[in-house]
């Protein structure tokens, strides 16, 4: 199984268990360009939506995936970019919902969802996640640094309209940034928002990758578990999952690729992942970095691989 374009993994997470992950956008385009993000800068942030890809394109590869017997216990729209930028994204929910019972989940900034169509479309997903980091405009826009004609008040506001009748499972993601929302004030204002969304899962991040601007450093985890407990669930913290998947699966040049433009990840975590020994995986990342279709990033001494610049 292999050489998709728009599908990716799956990739093992602590959250979702095997998750299948379904790629609707050009790396890297997003309504915003994160200090913190994993997937490098955007080259230009924008909300103006278009179909990226044919519809018909990504649900022949999700046709494919599982002609072939694929497995995944969720169905993820993710990847190198934000997913409710693609004007069908609704249409690929639709779509999965009614080729298989796995359950599907979108991984948004929810910074679109002041629009009542994406809101009406991210209902599909069995679970949304969207991020919630700055808690006024000066904030918001030194985090998340989103196009200069959006405001913090309206994606707010966006974000709070769905929630309010969302059906399925609402998650909400907090990234931590050491210097620019981790002081007492600043967590407890963005815990009082993110309380008054209902979410059913908070989760706390932090730079555990490397992020996309090289100062930005991971919060200590006592900042983190301090946090956690502003937070009505109590916020869960990350813990760096082990990439592991059961059972030996061929070398696929196409699968290390895919994972590691949406994932940044390092050698002997792809090695976990694949059932490989980690000499050949670390071989075949040394040619695709030669071809310049990865990027080798040092980051306290370990090394990762992640898009190219
Ligand atoms: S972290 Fe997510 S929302 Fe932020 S720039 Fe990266 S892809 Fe976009």
């Amino acid at each position: 199984m292999g050489g998709f374009r728009h599908l990716f993994g799956p990739v093992p997470s602590r959250r979702l268990g095997l998750s299948l992950g379904v790629d609707l956008v050009p790396p890297k385009t997003c309504v915003y360009d994160c200090v913190f993000c994993q997937i490098g800068k955007t080259p230009s942030p924008t909300w103006k939506r278009a179909e990226f890809v044919a519809v018909s394109a990504v649900l022949a590869e999700v046709d494919r995936w599982l002609a072939e017997g694929g497995k995944a216990e969720h169905i993820t729209l993710a990847g190198a970019g934000e997913p409710t930028l693609h004007i069908g994204f609704g249409d690929v929910l639709h779509g999965i919902r009614a080729r298989c019972s796995i359950p599907t989940v979108l991984f948004s900034n929810g910074a679109l969802l002041f629009l009542p169509e994406v809101r009406e479309k991210a209902r599909i997903a069995d679970i949304a996640k969207v991020s919630w980091s700055g808690w006024n405009e000066a904030s918001w826009r030194r985090i998340n640094r989103p196009p200069p004609d959006l405001s913090f008040q309206r994606v707010a506001e966006g974000i709070r309209r769905f929630a309010a009748d969302y059906a399925g499972e609402l998650w909400v993601e907090v990234f931590l940034v050491p210097g620019l929302n981790d002081s007492p004030p600043a967590l407890q204002a963005i815990a009082s928002q993110v309380n008054e969304l209902g979410a059913a899962r908070i989760h706390l991040n932090t730079a555990s990758r490397p992020p996309a601007d090289p100062t930005v450093r991971p919060a200590p985890l006592k900042t983190l578990q301090n946090a956690a407990a502003l937070f009505h669930p109590t916020a869960e913290i990350p813990e760096e999952m082990p990439l592991q998947l059961e059972g030996a699966a061929p070398l696929d040049r196409s699968h290390i690729e895919n994972t590691v433009l949406r994932h940044p990840a390092t050698a002997a975590q792809l090695a976990a992942l694949l059932g490989q020994p980690e000499s050949n995986v670390t071989a075949e990342l040394d040619r695709l970095e030669k071809e310049g279709r990865v990027r080798r990033i040092v980051r306290a001494g370990q090394i990762w691989y992640g898009p190219p610049a």
